[in-house]
């Protein structure tokens, strides 16, 4: 764990500079704006420990796979999100000397992330090795309002000298990714250009062929007043720049306004990319570094308004979930559905920027939350366009008769992931599209979306699970074989609780939502049955029959599900006993000892419990939480807050707090020692979860929201606000009482602590009662 962040309510503040944490910082103050993101990189040359990365959404490279021992039905590549050409960079030297942080004395030092206004600033004071003082003071946002531009303001000021400053603003998409598998770079270069006050480099992705203008235009001011620049643009491969040279008076600030740009050919006609750079790069050029400053921070009060949640009495809880909301919202916004949520958004290349179960199973409740519906059903429609793909997946090993298993991680429907564990073992994420299905529509009450799309994905994930099983003659049950859990730490197990709980659940519900389109929309369930060839009588039949006679691994003993056959055999031993020095585990130990230790990285038992807690009466879920929570040691970042929810389901106020600021301040304060390789974006999710579901209790009861609120002891009170079928509801929750918003004109009902109320449109409803 580190502490080096500042406890704010709005900011992320790095007092003093760390370059030992310089990744972790740059990670932790990236900016994105849906469509791009940036690494809180320095603009100036910087020779210390840095991670660069510009991304943008949509463009990824194949990267060609290396594994030692190939196995049959590996997909070729593993792809990845790519380091797009830098954009923010200005080279200074001073009297010809390099600018370098890495080599200066650092007077005074700070970094902050706005989350209220979303931009980054920069403010230090240095010495050069001559003995030159300066101070610098950057200020940059990607724009939420045009998302293809982002704008620096780069001022320098002598402090103890009159001297000639050289800048050397500049485009280069001569990059490369740290994790590329081959040393490789994997852009061309399609076209440059450049021009006195601006340049622009269109490069083209090996093998898959995205194009993305980057382009730059600056100008440079001194008492607020444009200085006339004798510029000197050069270029290379690659490469464009300009220099020139400023005479800078003591205690006078030179500033440099860039405004840069990334078009991709996802979104432009690559024989226009150059000419509509120049048109983005000329409108915001024209604004000016001011204007699009005031309508950024507007765009992000409207998000705000949306989506904040506040937590009076700790700061530290505050920052954090702010930062989980704000790093959210800057990865996806659900305007393009061809997009979708990397588990590290733009914020390094960590996980390649691919899609995983993560977005299913802990993004889907944000958005359908805070959002209009439609961006949770683009999420969905996302699978839903990638079906043909995950039944020709199923197909490559084997399954048949239009059987799907999604791929583990993929950025165009196909697996991109080679490690036997994962993308042939992992197969619960399968279970996670089809539950997010029914969660979609038991929180918007869009049924109709299973005629349209939803029942064809249900059919391939069941005809995918019946299967997978196998029928044991000696248990004389299905079973499940060769499989992981979402607990990465155990692999070719037999009979994951979660994995088996969750096959035979979508088997049932695939049968009852049959049902419901067969007798509801006849007609298209005709059409259906006709593509995807559905013999509804014995397909349906069989996956009942499966499902009630499925093998659930339990310890009857202790009154537990267990996690896999034979987990009792394990030598049992409680991560409070773990020497704190041993952990991160994954970190510390050989992955043989991981394997054959009893602890579990993430929710796996617990995440069953989670999705289906209304199956469970509050006595099983206190057993298993207490059994397992005993053996997790968290290190996926997916893990504390289901933990959380279900210790405030438990009233365990104290671990419910503790997990929450776990999941909250995961990033911030670098629990599992790698926020240096990106945040974790997709578990923010989770936090959101963790307050709303955890804290406030909300749950979907019979088409009716349901409160169920606490509070832990350190909060003075907590809101959200929640939108629900077209009502806007802001709760609160104080250490006494709860109280209820209608913000929207229409009335409506909802259950708190198991009474239903009717609270009108624009009403307020307060109870008393918080324990
Ligand atoms: C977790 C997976 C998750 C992936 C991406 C892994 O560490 O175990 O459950 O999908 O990270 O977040």
């Amino acid at each position: 764990m580190k502490t080096f962040v500042k406890h704010d309510p709005w900011c992320i503040i790095e007092e003093g500079f760390h370059p030992e944490f310089n990744r972790i910082t740059e990670s932790l103050m990236s900016l994105g704006n849906g469509r791009m993101g940036q690494r809180a990189n320095f603009e100036e040359h910087y020779s210390g420990d840095t991670l660069s990365g510009n991304y943008v959404a949509g463009v990824y490279y194949p990267d060609k796979t290396r594994v030692g021992w190939w196995k049959n039905g590996y997909p070729e590549y593993f792809a990845k999100v790519l380091n797009a050409a830098n954009w923010i960079g200005i080279d200074v030297a001073v009297d010809g000397e390099t600018f370098d942080l890495a080599k200066c004395e650092i007077i005074s030092f700070k970094r902050v992330l706005n989350m209220k206004e979303g931009w980054l600033e920069r403010c230090a004071e240095v010495k050069m090795d001559s003995g030159k003082r300066l101070e610098i003071h950057s200020k940059r946002f990607l724009s939420i309002v045009y998302s293809e531009i982002g704008v620096i303001r780069y001022a320098i000021k002598p402090l103890n000298f009159d001297g000639k400053i050289t800048f050397t603003p500049y485009v280069d998409a001569d990059v490369m990714n740290e994790d590329a598998n081959y040393d490789e770079k994997f852009w061309d270069e399609v076209k440059r250009e450049v021009s006195a006050g601006e340049g622009y480099v269109i490069a083209r992705t090996k093998k898959t062929g995205f194009e993305v203008c980057t382009g730059m235009k600056f100008a440079v001011k001194q008492n607020d007043v444009v200085v006339d620049l004798n510029i000197i643009p050069a270029e290379r491969e690659k490469y464009v720049f300009n220099s020139f040279t400023v005479n800078c008076i003591k205690g006078q600030n030179t500033v440099v306004y860039k405004y840069g740009c990334n078009l991709s050919s996802e979104n432009h006609e690559k024989r226009k990319l150059l000419a509509n750079a120049k048109i983005v790069l000329d409108k915001a050029f024209k604004k000016g570094f001011d204007a699009l400053l005031n309508e950024q921070i507007n765009a992000w009060s409207k998000k705000w308004e949306e989506s904040d949640i506040t937590i009076e009495g700790d700061i530290a809880a505050q920052q954090g979930i702010r930062f989980n909301i704000f790093q959210l919202n800057q990865t996806y916004t659900g305007e393009d559905e061809r997009l979708n949520i990397g588990p590290k958004g733009f914020t390094g290349e960590k996980y390649g920027g691919s899609t995983y179960w993560d977005t299913e199973a802990y993004c889907i409740p944000f958005y359908l939350s805070t959002a209009d519906s439609k961006i949770a059903r683009n999420l969905l429609i996302y699978r839903y366009k990638h079906l043909q793909k995950a039944i020709e997946n199923a197909e490559k090993l084997g399954f048949s008769g239009g059987a799907a298993l999604y791929p583990m991680v993929t950025m165009n429907g196909e697996e991109c992931h080679n490690e036997w564990e994962i993308t042939f073992e992992e197969i619960h994420r399968n279970g996670a599209i089809a539950f997010a299905i029914y969660n979609y529509i038991r929180y918007t009450g869009d049924k109709a979306y299973l005629s349209e799309y939803g029942l064809e994905v249900l059919i391939a994930i069941s005809r995918f699970w019946s299967q997978r099983v196998s029928f044991s003659e000696e248990k004389k049950k299905f079973v499940m074989l060769g499989v992981t859990g979402p607990n990465e730490y155990e692999n070719n197990i037999n009979n994951n609780w979660y994995t088996n709980t969750l096959a035979c659940w979508t088997m049932n519900y695939t049968c009852e939502a049959t049902e419901y389109v067969k007798n509801t929309f006849p007609r298209k369930y005709a059409q259906l049955v006709s593509r995807i060839k559905f013999d509804e009588p014995k397909e349906t039949n069989r996956w009942k029959f499966i499902a009630e006679h499925m093998h659930f691994p339990e310890d009857k003993n202790q009154g537990i599900f267990l996690q896999q056959d034979g987990y009792m055999d394990k030598e049992q031993i409680l991560v409070k006993d773990l020497d704190p020095a041993q952990r991160p585990i994954n970190q510390k130990w050989s992955w043989d000892r991981i394997l054959r230790s009893c602890f579990i990285k993430q929710a796996d038992v617990l995440q069953g419990v989670y999705l289906f807690e209304e199956r469970y009466d509050i006595s099983v879920i206190r057993r298993n939480f207490d059994f397992y929570e005993s053996r997790t040691v968290h290190e996926s970042s997916l893990s504390p807050c289901v933990h959380s929810i279900l210790a405030a389901k438990l009233g365990y106020k104290e671990k419910a707090y503790e997990m929450y600021l776990r999941t909250s301040r995961l990033d911030l304060d670098d629990y599992n020692n790698d926020t240096c390789d990106g945040c974790h974006i997709t578990s923010m999710g989770g936090t959101w979860m963790s307050v709303i579901q955890g804290f406030g209790g909300m749950r979907i009861k019979n088409e009716k929201l349901s409160f169920n609120p606490m509070i832990p002891v350190q909060w003075k009170s907590y809101a959200f606000k929640i939108m629900f079928r077209k009502n806007l509801l802001k709760i609160t929750v104080n250490q006494k009482d709860v109280q209820i918003e209608n913000q929207s004109e229409k009335d409506i009902e909802i259950i708190v602590f198991d009474n239903i109320y009717l609270v009108n449109g624009n009403g307020n409803l307060v109870i008393a009662g918080i324990s």
